[in-house]
């Protein structure tokens, strides 16, 4: 435990679930924390906990991040408290089925949590961070994130956005002291299966992670300076040689010409 103080880390959806152990982690590493979500009691009951622990401050911020003013408060925070150097946008639900199955209400507010909300709290941190040439964002999507086949592809959708918002920042910000790294769970223990009605162990047996290791792993691949870290996934050369093929088409993407195979 450190008694060192590394500044503030802003945790969302840190009443349950990888938010909740990533603000235990935190705060052992010496972070204060700001933690985001709806359910208040939930936070100060952790936050509580957490003080008597470590000693750290905790403040609890109730915020719904399907609204855009309660978005907008997490952002002024952001903007003016010069303390925060950590952002984890955890905040997240799972959806089920596909397009074939969703209204637009289900489909807007998934989007707005998984998408909106990380993408601009992600931004308003980076352009604080960068100011300060100081800071770190962690980003939780998904191993879905490549698998769009394998449960549906709305929530794929919102994680690979996500992965995608990271890459391109992260190529941003070489040359600078700002880290951003996306974290792709596979299934983790935690209420988001509840809430979608699914029992992960009775669909996935022997494949379910718990949310400590998981925390744990992704914490270890932070310290190590990773951009993206998939802790389910042992052979690490399947990641590479998928993102060097995807890097290496990068060159011919657009031409004046069009391909050989389209000519008529
Ligand atoms: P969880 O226990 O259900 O936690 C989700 C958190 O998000 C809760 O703290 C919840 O808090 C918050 N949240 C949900 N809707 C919100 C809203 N409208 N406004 C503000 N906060 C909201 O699930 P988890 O598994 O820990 O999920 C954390 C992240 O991991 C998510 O982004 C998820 O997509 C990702 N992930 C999970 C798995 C898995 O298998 N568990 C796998 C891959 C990725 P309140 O309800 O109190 O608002």
């Amino acid at each position: 435990m450190s008694t060192e103080s590394k500044g503030t880390a802003i945790v969302t959806g840190a009443s349950s679930g990888i938010g909740e152990v990533y603000a235990q982690r935190l705060a052992d590493r010496g972070y204060d924390l700001i933690l985001v979500a709806r359910r208040l009691d939930r936070l100060e009951a952790l936050g509580r906990k957490i003080t008597e622990r470590t000693g750290r401050k905790v403040q609890a911020l109730q915020a719904d991040l399907t609204s855009r003013a309660d978005l907008a408060k997490v952002e002024a925070l952001l903007a003016n408290d010069s303390s925060i150097t950590l952002l984890v946008n955890n905040a997240g639900i799972s959806l089920e089925g596909s397009v074939l199955e969703n209204d637009a209400a289900n489909i807007e507010k998934i989007l707005a949590i998984n998408t909106v909300a990380p993408t601009v709290l992600t931004a308003e941190a980076a352009q604080q961070f960068v100011k300060r040439n100081k800071g770190a964002i962690i980003n939780i999507a998904s191993v879905l994130a490549f698998a769009p086949e394998m449960m549906d592809g709305i929530y794929s959708g919102t994680k690979s956005h996500l992965l995608n918002v990271t890459l391109g920042l992260a190529s941003r910000l070489q040359g600078t002291n700002v880290h951003v790294q996306a974290v792709l769970p596979g299934a983790t223990k935690s209420e988001i299966w509840e809430n979608s009605g699914k029992d992960p162990e009775a669909l996935l047996p022997g494949m379910v992670m718990e949310t400590a290791d998981l925390v744990d792993a992704a914490l270890l691949g932070f310290d190590r300076g990773e951009v993206v870290t998939i802790p389910p996934l042992h052979d690490e050369g399947q990641y590479k040689a998928y993102n060097d093929a995807r890097v290496a088409m990068g060159p011919n993407l657009s031409r004046k010409e069009v391909a050989p195979r389209y000519r008529a």
